[in-house]
């Protein structure tokens, strides 16, 4: 049976292949970035139209942010798509010298465009197949915007987008091909804004109150926090007002942009509290006054074992991609612009003969974090979701690089988009042809949320 599956879905690949990397270079060429992907997110919407989808748009009133549904009834089954850039990286593609398309660009250096059509590509083909075969259910596909900046996904969270779903799979581009097993780490920001009283700062120091005093002691506060906090948990802060430029002035207002990242997100909301009591406390020092303004905020991911030994064995089944010799070598030049830390990754035989992995990452079940936030931990929450991984770029290339966006516009990457595609598309099937499975992740899920 499921031999037949995987013949079917290689046979969509090879039939559709075309049709989803033109819309990954698309949008790869739209480049544009967190809560402003107009151009990429009107792409998306026509193809899923296209296709027979119903799309909604405008969700959690954010205007780039769509879903597109086929079917009726339960299961439902959603991927999430991203397709939003990042600042400053334009490159042209598929070179291994750094120039930029266009001066002062944007780029696509964490490979977005090939998350978003990948996960188009797997929505498209499990409805083609659900159609085909007769299967019941719906299939969800959730355009995301904004993951680098604005946190679309925890917007379309705390609107009730993903109400409903019964899971929730998604994939991102890497240098191999695993699936992941670990949480991330939630990430709280906030601003503190100190207010105080101006003054001359010779003639009459004693009439003013330093805001700018009372954001050192924060900060200090939270350098000493340090210590006795634990150790997986990350404090980063930014001064964004310093309450003015001269010296000789006593600044009536300063602000900090503090972030908070811990394993789960009520360890993150313990040390925000924490710092909230410091903030207060160096009000108090000072006799200033503090307001905290909230950011935004991202829960730690929850990966469900259940589902991604479900995902692993899809992973198993899949021909890896077969790189020409342009590709590698390709690969190969990239890789000698890389930092010597990042040729080191991997195995060095298998290096020196494949730039680009192929090997499978074997999966060990969950558990241990990452030291990164994502807003898919926000989904995680509400529903059992998998993330899945193949090799787009050369062994070693660095995120959010020149390096990055010149493997995500060519061909190197796009057969990694096509493996995920193929590996999303066969999860999703599983669970079409056989819901119970969903009882038991959903199981995990309770038990790992509470
Ligand atoms: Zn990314």
């Amino acid at each position: 049976m499921m031999e037949q599956k995987l013949r079917w879905i290689d046979g969509f690949t090879k039939r559709r292949e075309e049709e989803f990397t033109g819309l990954s270079r698309e949008i790869w060429n739209y480049a544009e970035t967190g809560m402003e992907e107009e151009r990429s997110a009107l792409a998306l919407c026509r193809v899923l139209q296209e296709n027979g989808f119903r799309v909604e748009k405008n969700l959690a009133g954010i205007p780039t942010a769509f879903v597109g549904s086929f079917g009726e009834g339960s299961p439902v089954i959603g991927f999430l798509g991203e397709f939003d850039a990042l600042e400053g990286l334009s490159q042209r593609a598929g070179i291994d010298v750094k120039e930029p398309e266009e001066k002062c660009g944007n780029g696509h250096g964490c490979g977005h465009n090939l998350l978003g059509c990948g996960c188009l590509a797997a929505a498209v083909a499990v409805k083609e197949y659900m159609e085909e075969h007769g299967l019941k259910g719906t299939v969800r596909y959730y355009g995301c915007p904004g993951e680098e900046e604005g946190c679309g996904k925890v917007h379309m969270a705390k609107a009730g987008c993903f109400l409903g779903l019964d899971a929730a799979l998604t994939w991102h581009p890497m240098d191999f091909n695993g699936i992941e097993g670990r949480g991330s780490l939630a990430d709280l920001c906030m601003s503190f804004h100190f207010t105080g009283k101006s003054a001359h700062a010779s003639s009459c120091p004693h009439m003013g109150r330093s805001a700018l005093d009372a954001l050192e002691l924060l900060n200090i506060a939270a350098n000493f926090m340090r210590e006795h906090i634990i150790p997986e948990a990350r404090i980063h802060y930014a001064i964004t007002d310093a309450g003015g430029t001269a010296p000789n002035v006593i600044p009536a207002r300063a602000s900090a942009a503090y972030e908070v990242r811990a394993p789960k997100r009520e360890q993150a909301k313990e040390l925000k509290d924490r710092l909230l009591r410091a903030a207060r406390g160096a009000a108090m020092m000072t006799d200033t006054e503090v307001e905290m303004e909230d950011g935004n905020s991202y829960s730690d991911y929850i990966p469900n074992d259940f589902l991604n030994r479900i995902a692993w064995e899809q992973l198993k089944k899949v021909e890896l991609p077969v790189y020409t010799e342009e590709e590698r070598d390709l690969a190969a030049r990239l890789r000698r612009t890389f930092s010597e830390r990042a040729r080191d990754v991997g195995d060095e035989k298998e290096r020196r003969q494949e730039p680009i992995s192929g090997n499978l990452v074997p999966y060990e079940g969950t558990g241990g974090c990452l030291p990164v936030s994502t807003d898919v931990g926000d989904v995680s929450y509400l529903v059992p979701t998998v993330q899945l991984y193949t090799a787009c770029c050369a062994a070693g290339t660095p995120g959010h690089s020149w390096q990055m966006v010149s493997q995500t516009g060519c061909s190197i990457g796009e057969k990694g988009m096509i493996t995920a595609a193929k590996v999303l598309a066969l999860t999703a099937l599983c669970l079409f042809e056989k819901p119970e499975l969903l009882k038991e992740a959903w199981e995990e899920h309770k038990r790992k949320v509470e």
